[in-house]
């Protein structure tokens, strides 16, 4: 008897299904998590009352798709999904079983679930765990429920899912599973884009991305599904008078290692910034590996990749922006004006991200987290923000203008917005309400 302490919502899944005749567990996720004290958010529950059964049990629950799952949304927010035991046979497109059947016990319905450590349900008061999932749990293994080879081949989402899991638990892969990852790298190509994308922002959003990404290099999987990255390994920037310890391709994933942020866009700019490199690299008279344009020819390859990513067009018009400008200047011999220059093409919503992309790059390049220089641009960038960017950050408006002096709306309204927003800008003229007001009465007496 184990005694976890489960949410009141949990307990009271149990004691209805329960009291309906039914049994009931919690598998996936949530075992191991509670195995591993660890906090959970996505409680999976297994049942051999059919979705109709549950439904009658629970009237606000609702049945979402074919795989017999119904969904029970609970007061605190969070959805239960509970699933009928399931056996399932033949899998001809490598991704879906060609037939779901209802289970009739639990075992069968473990025995169809990936992984050791994901095979494992809890009744309330033991694990039932029948393929020593809890004994890979303690040795930080993902292992496959059965063979390996067979166990991929029939579902290669599976390729993925291994990776993805070892990186957010920083867990290693066993050598049998991992071989057989190897040797059906190239089913990966019958996942659809969407799902690929799906579990790469999800090692991307773990506590080892970096983990995870050599393991897709390592297993292969890198070459199938992201070969611009793959083809970055082994191109070399060591050079004299240069600080770069690692080949591209390690140092992009160093990078990623590094990396403040945690939106997984921001991480994944971080992780392609140097892309371009292996298109451009080229030696100079002093035998020094140069890469001129390098982040140009990368914005064109991350714009394929967001477009073969099917990525949110916010999403992809970030990733570029963070690539294209990932090259800025930190010269402390800029002028303010191309301080906000960049301000501008990077976006001051993109800054601090661009910041950290700077940071992860110089650590992932085995350089210190920051520099005098680095420093003063940080302090420059702030001060010269204090100044407005444009004309909407007037302190008056279009309306102010043609009240003054008592036009109507047309050009000259624009005219004269921008005419103060230049004398702002040039320092000439301080954002201030009161005193633009006055300056437009100025122009009215100059100018009628
Ligand atoms: P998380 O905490 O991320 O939800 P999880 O292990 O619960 O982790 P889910 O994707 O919610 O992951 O899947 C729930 C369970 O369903 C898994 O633990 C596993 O037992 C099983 N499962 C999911 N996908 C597959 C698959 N492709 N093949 C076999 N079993 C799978
Ligand atoms: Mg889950």
């Amino acid at each position: 008897m184990i005694n976890f302490k489960l949410p009141d919502e949990v307990l009271k899944v149990f004691n209805k299904l329960k009291k309906a005749g039914y049994e009931i567990y919690l598998v996936g996720g949530s075992v191991r998590n509670l195995l591993l004290g660890k906090k959970t958010t996505n409680w999976d529950f297994t049942t051999n009352a059919t979705p109709h059964e549950i439904l009658k049990i629970f009237k606000e629950g609702f049945y979402n798709n074919q795989f017999g799952t119904v969904g029970v949304p609970q007061k605190s927010g969070l959805i239960f999904e509970i699933t009928t035991f399931r056996s399932e046979k033949g899998y001809t497109d490598k991704r879906h079983p060609d037939q779901i059947r209802w289970g009739k016990t639990l075992i069968e319905d473990l025995s169809r679930r990936d992984f050791t450590i994901n095979a494992l349900a809890f009744d309330g008061k033991q694990i039932i765990d029948p393929y020593q999932g809890q004994k890979d749990l303690q040795a930080k293994v993902i292992k496959t429920v059965g063979e390996p080879q067979a166990r991929f081949n029939e579902d290669a989402l599976r390729l993925l899912r291994a990776v993805r899991i070892a990186a957010e638990l920083g867990f290693m892969i066993e050598e049998k599973t991992l071989a057989a990852i190897k040797k059906y790298r190239k089913n990966i190509h019958v996942i659809s884009a969407e799902r690929i994308r799906e579990e790469i922002f999800k090692i991307l959003a773990s506590p080892y991305p970096a983990d995870g990404f050599f393991l897709l290099r390592s297993t292969g999987l890198l070459k199938e599904i992201l070969p611009e990255l793959d083809a970055c390994f082994g191109v070399a920037q060591k050079s004299p008078k240069r600080h770069h310890v690692y080949d591209v391709g390690t140092h992009l994933v160093m990078s990623l290692k590094f990396c403040k942020a945690k939106d997984p866009i921001v991480r994944l700019a971080t992780l392609l910034h140097d892309v371009g490199k292996p298109k451009v690299v080229s030696k100079n008279q002093d035998n020094i590996i140069t890469f001129y344009n390098h982040e140009i020819v990368g914005t064109k390859i991350v714009e394929e990749i967001a477009k073969k990513l099917k990525l949110a067009k916010k999403d992809s018009q970030k990733l570029i922006t963070l690539v294209r400008w990932h090259q800025f200047s930190v010269d402390e011999r800029q002028t303010d004006k191309a301080l906000r220059r960049f301000i501008r093409r990077v976006g001051k919503e993109n800054l601090e991200d661009m910041l950290a992309l700077r940071i992860a790059d110089r650590l992932g390049g085995g350089a210190k987290e920051t520099s005098w220089r680095l420093e003063l641009f940080k302090k420059r960038l702030q001060e010269v923000q204090k100044q407005p960017f444009t004309v909407a950050d007037l302190k008056i408006d279009g309306y102010d203008v043609m009240k003054i002096l008592n036009i109507k709306p047309g050009p000259r309204v624009g005219e004269i917005l921008n005419h103060l927003f230049q004398k702002v800008e040039e320092g000439k003229l301080p954002n201030k309400r009161e005193i633009l007001l006055e300056e437009i009465k100025n122009i009215s007496l100059k100018d009628n």
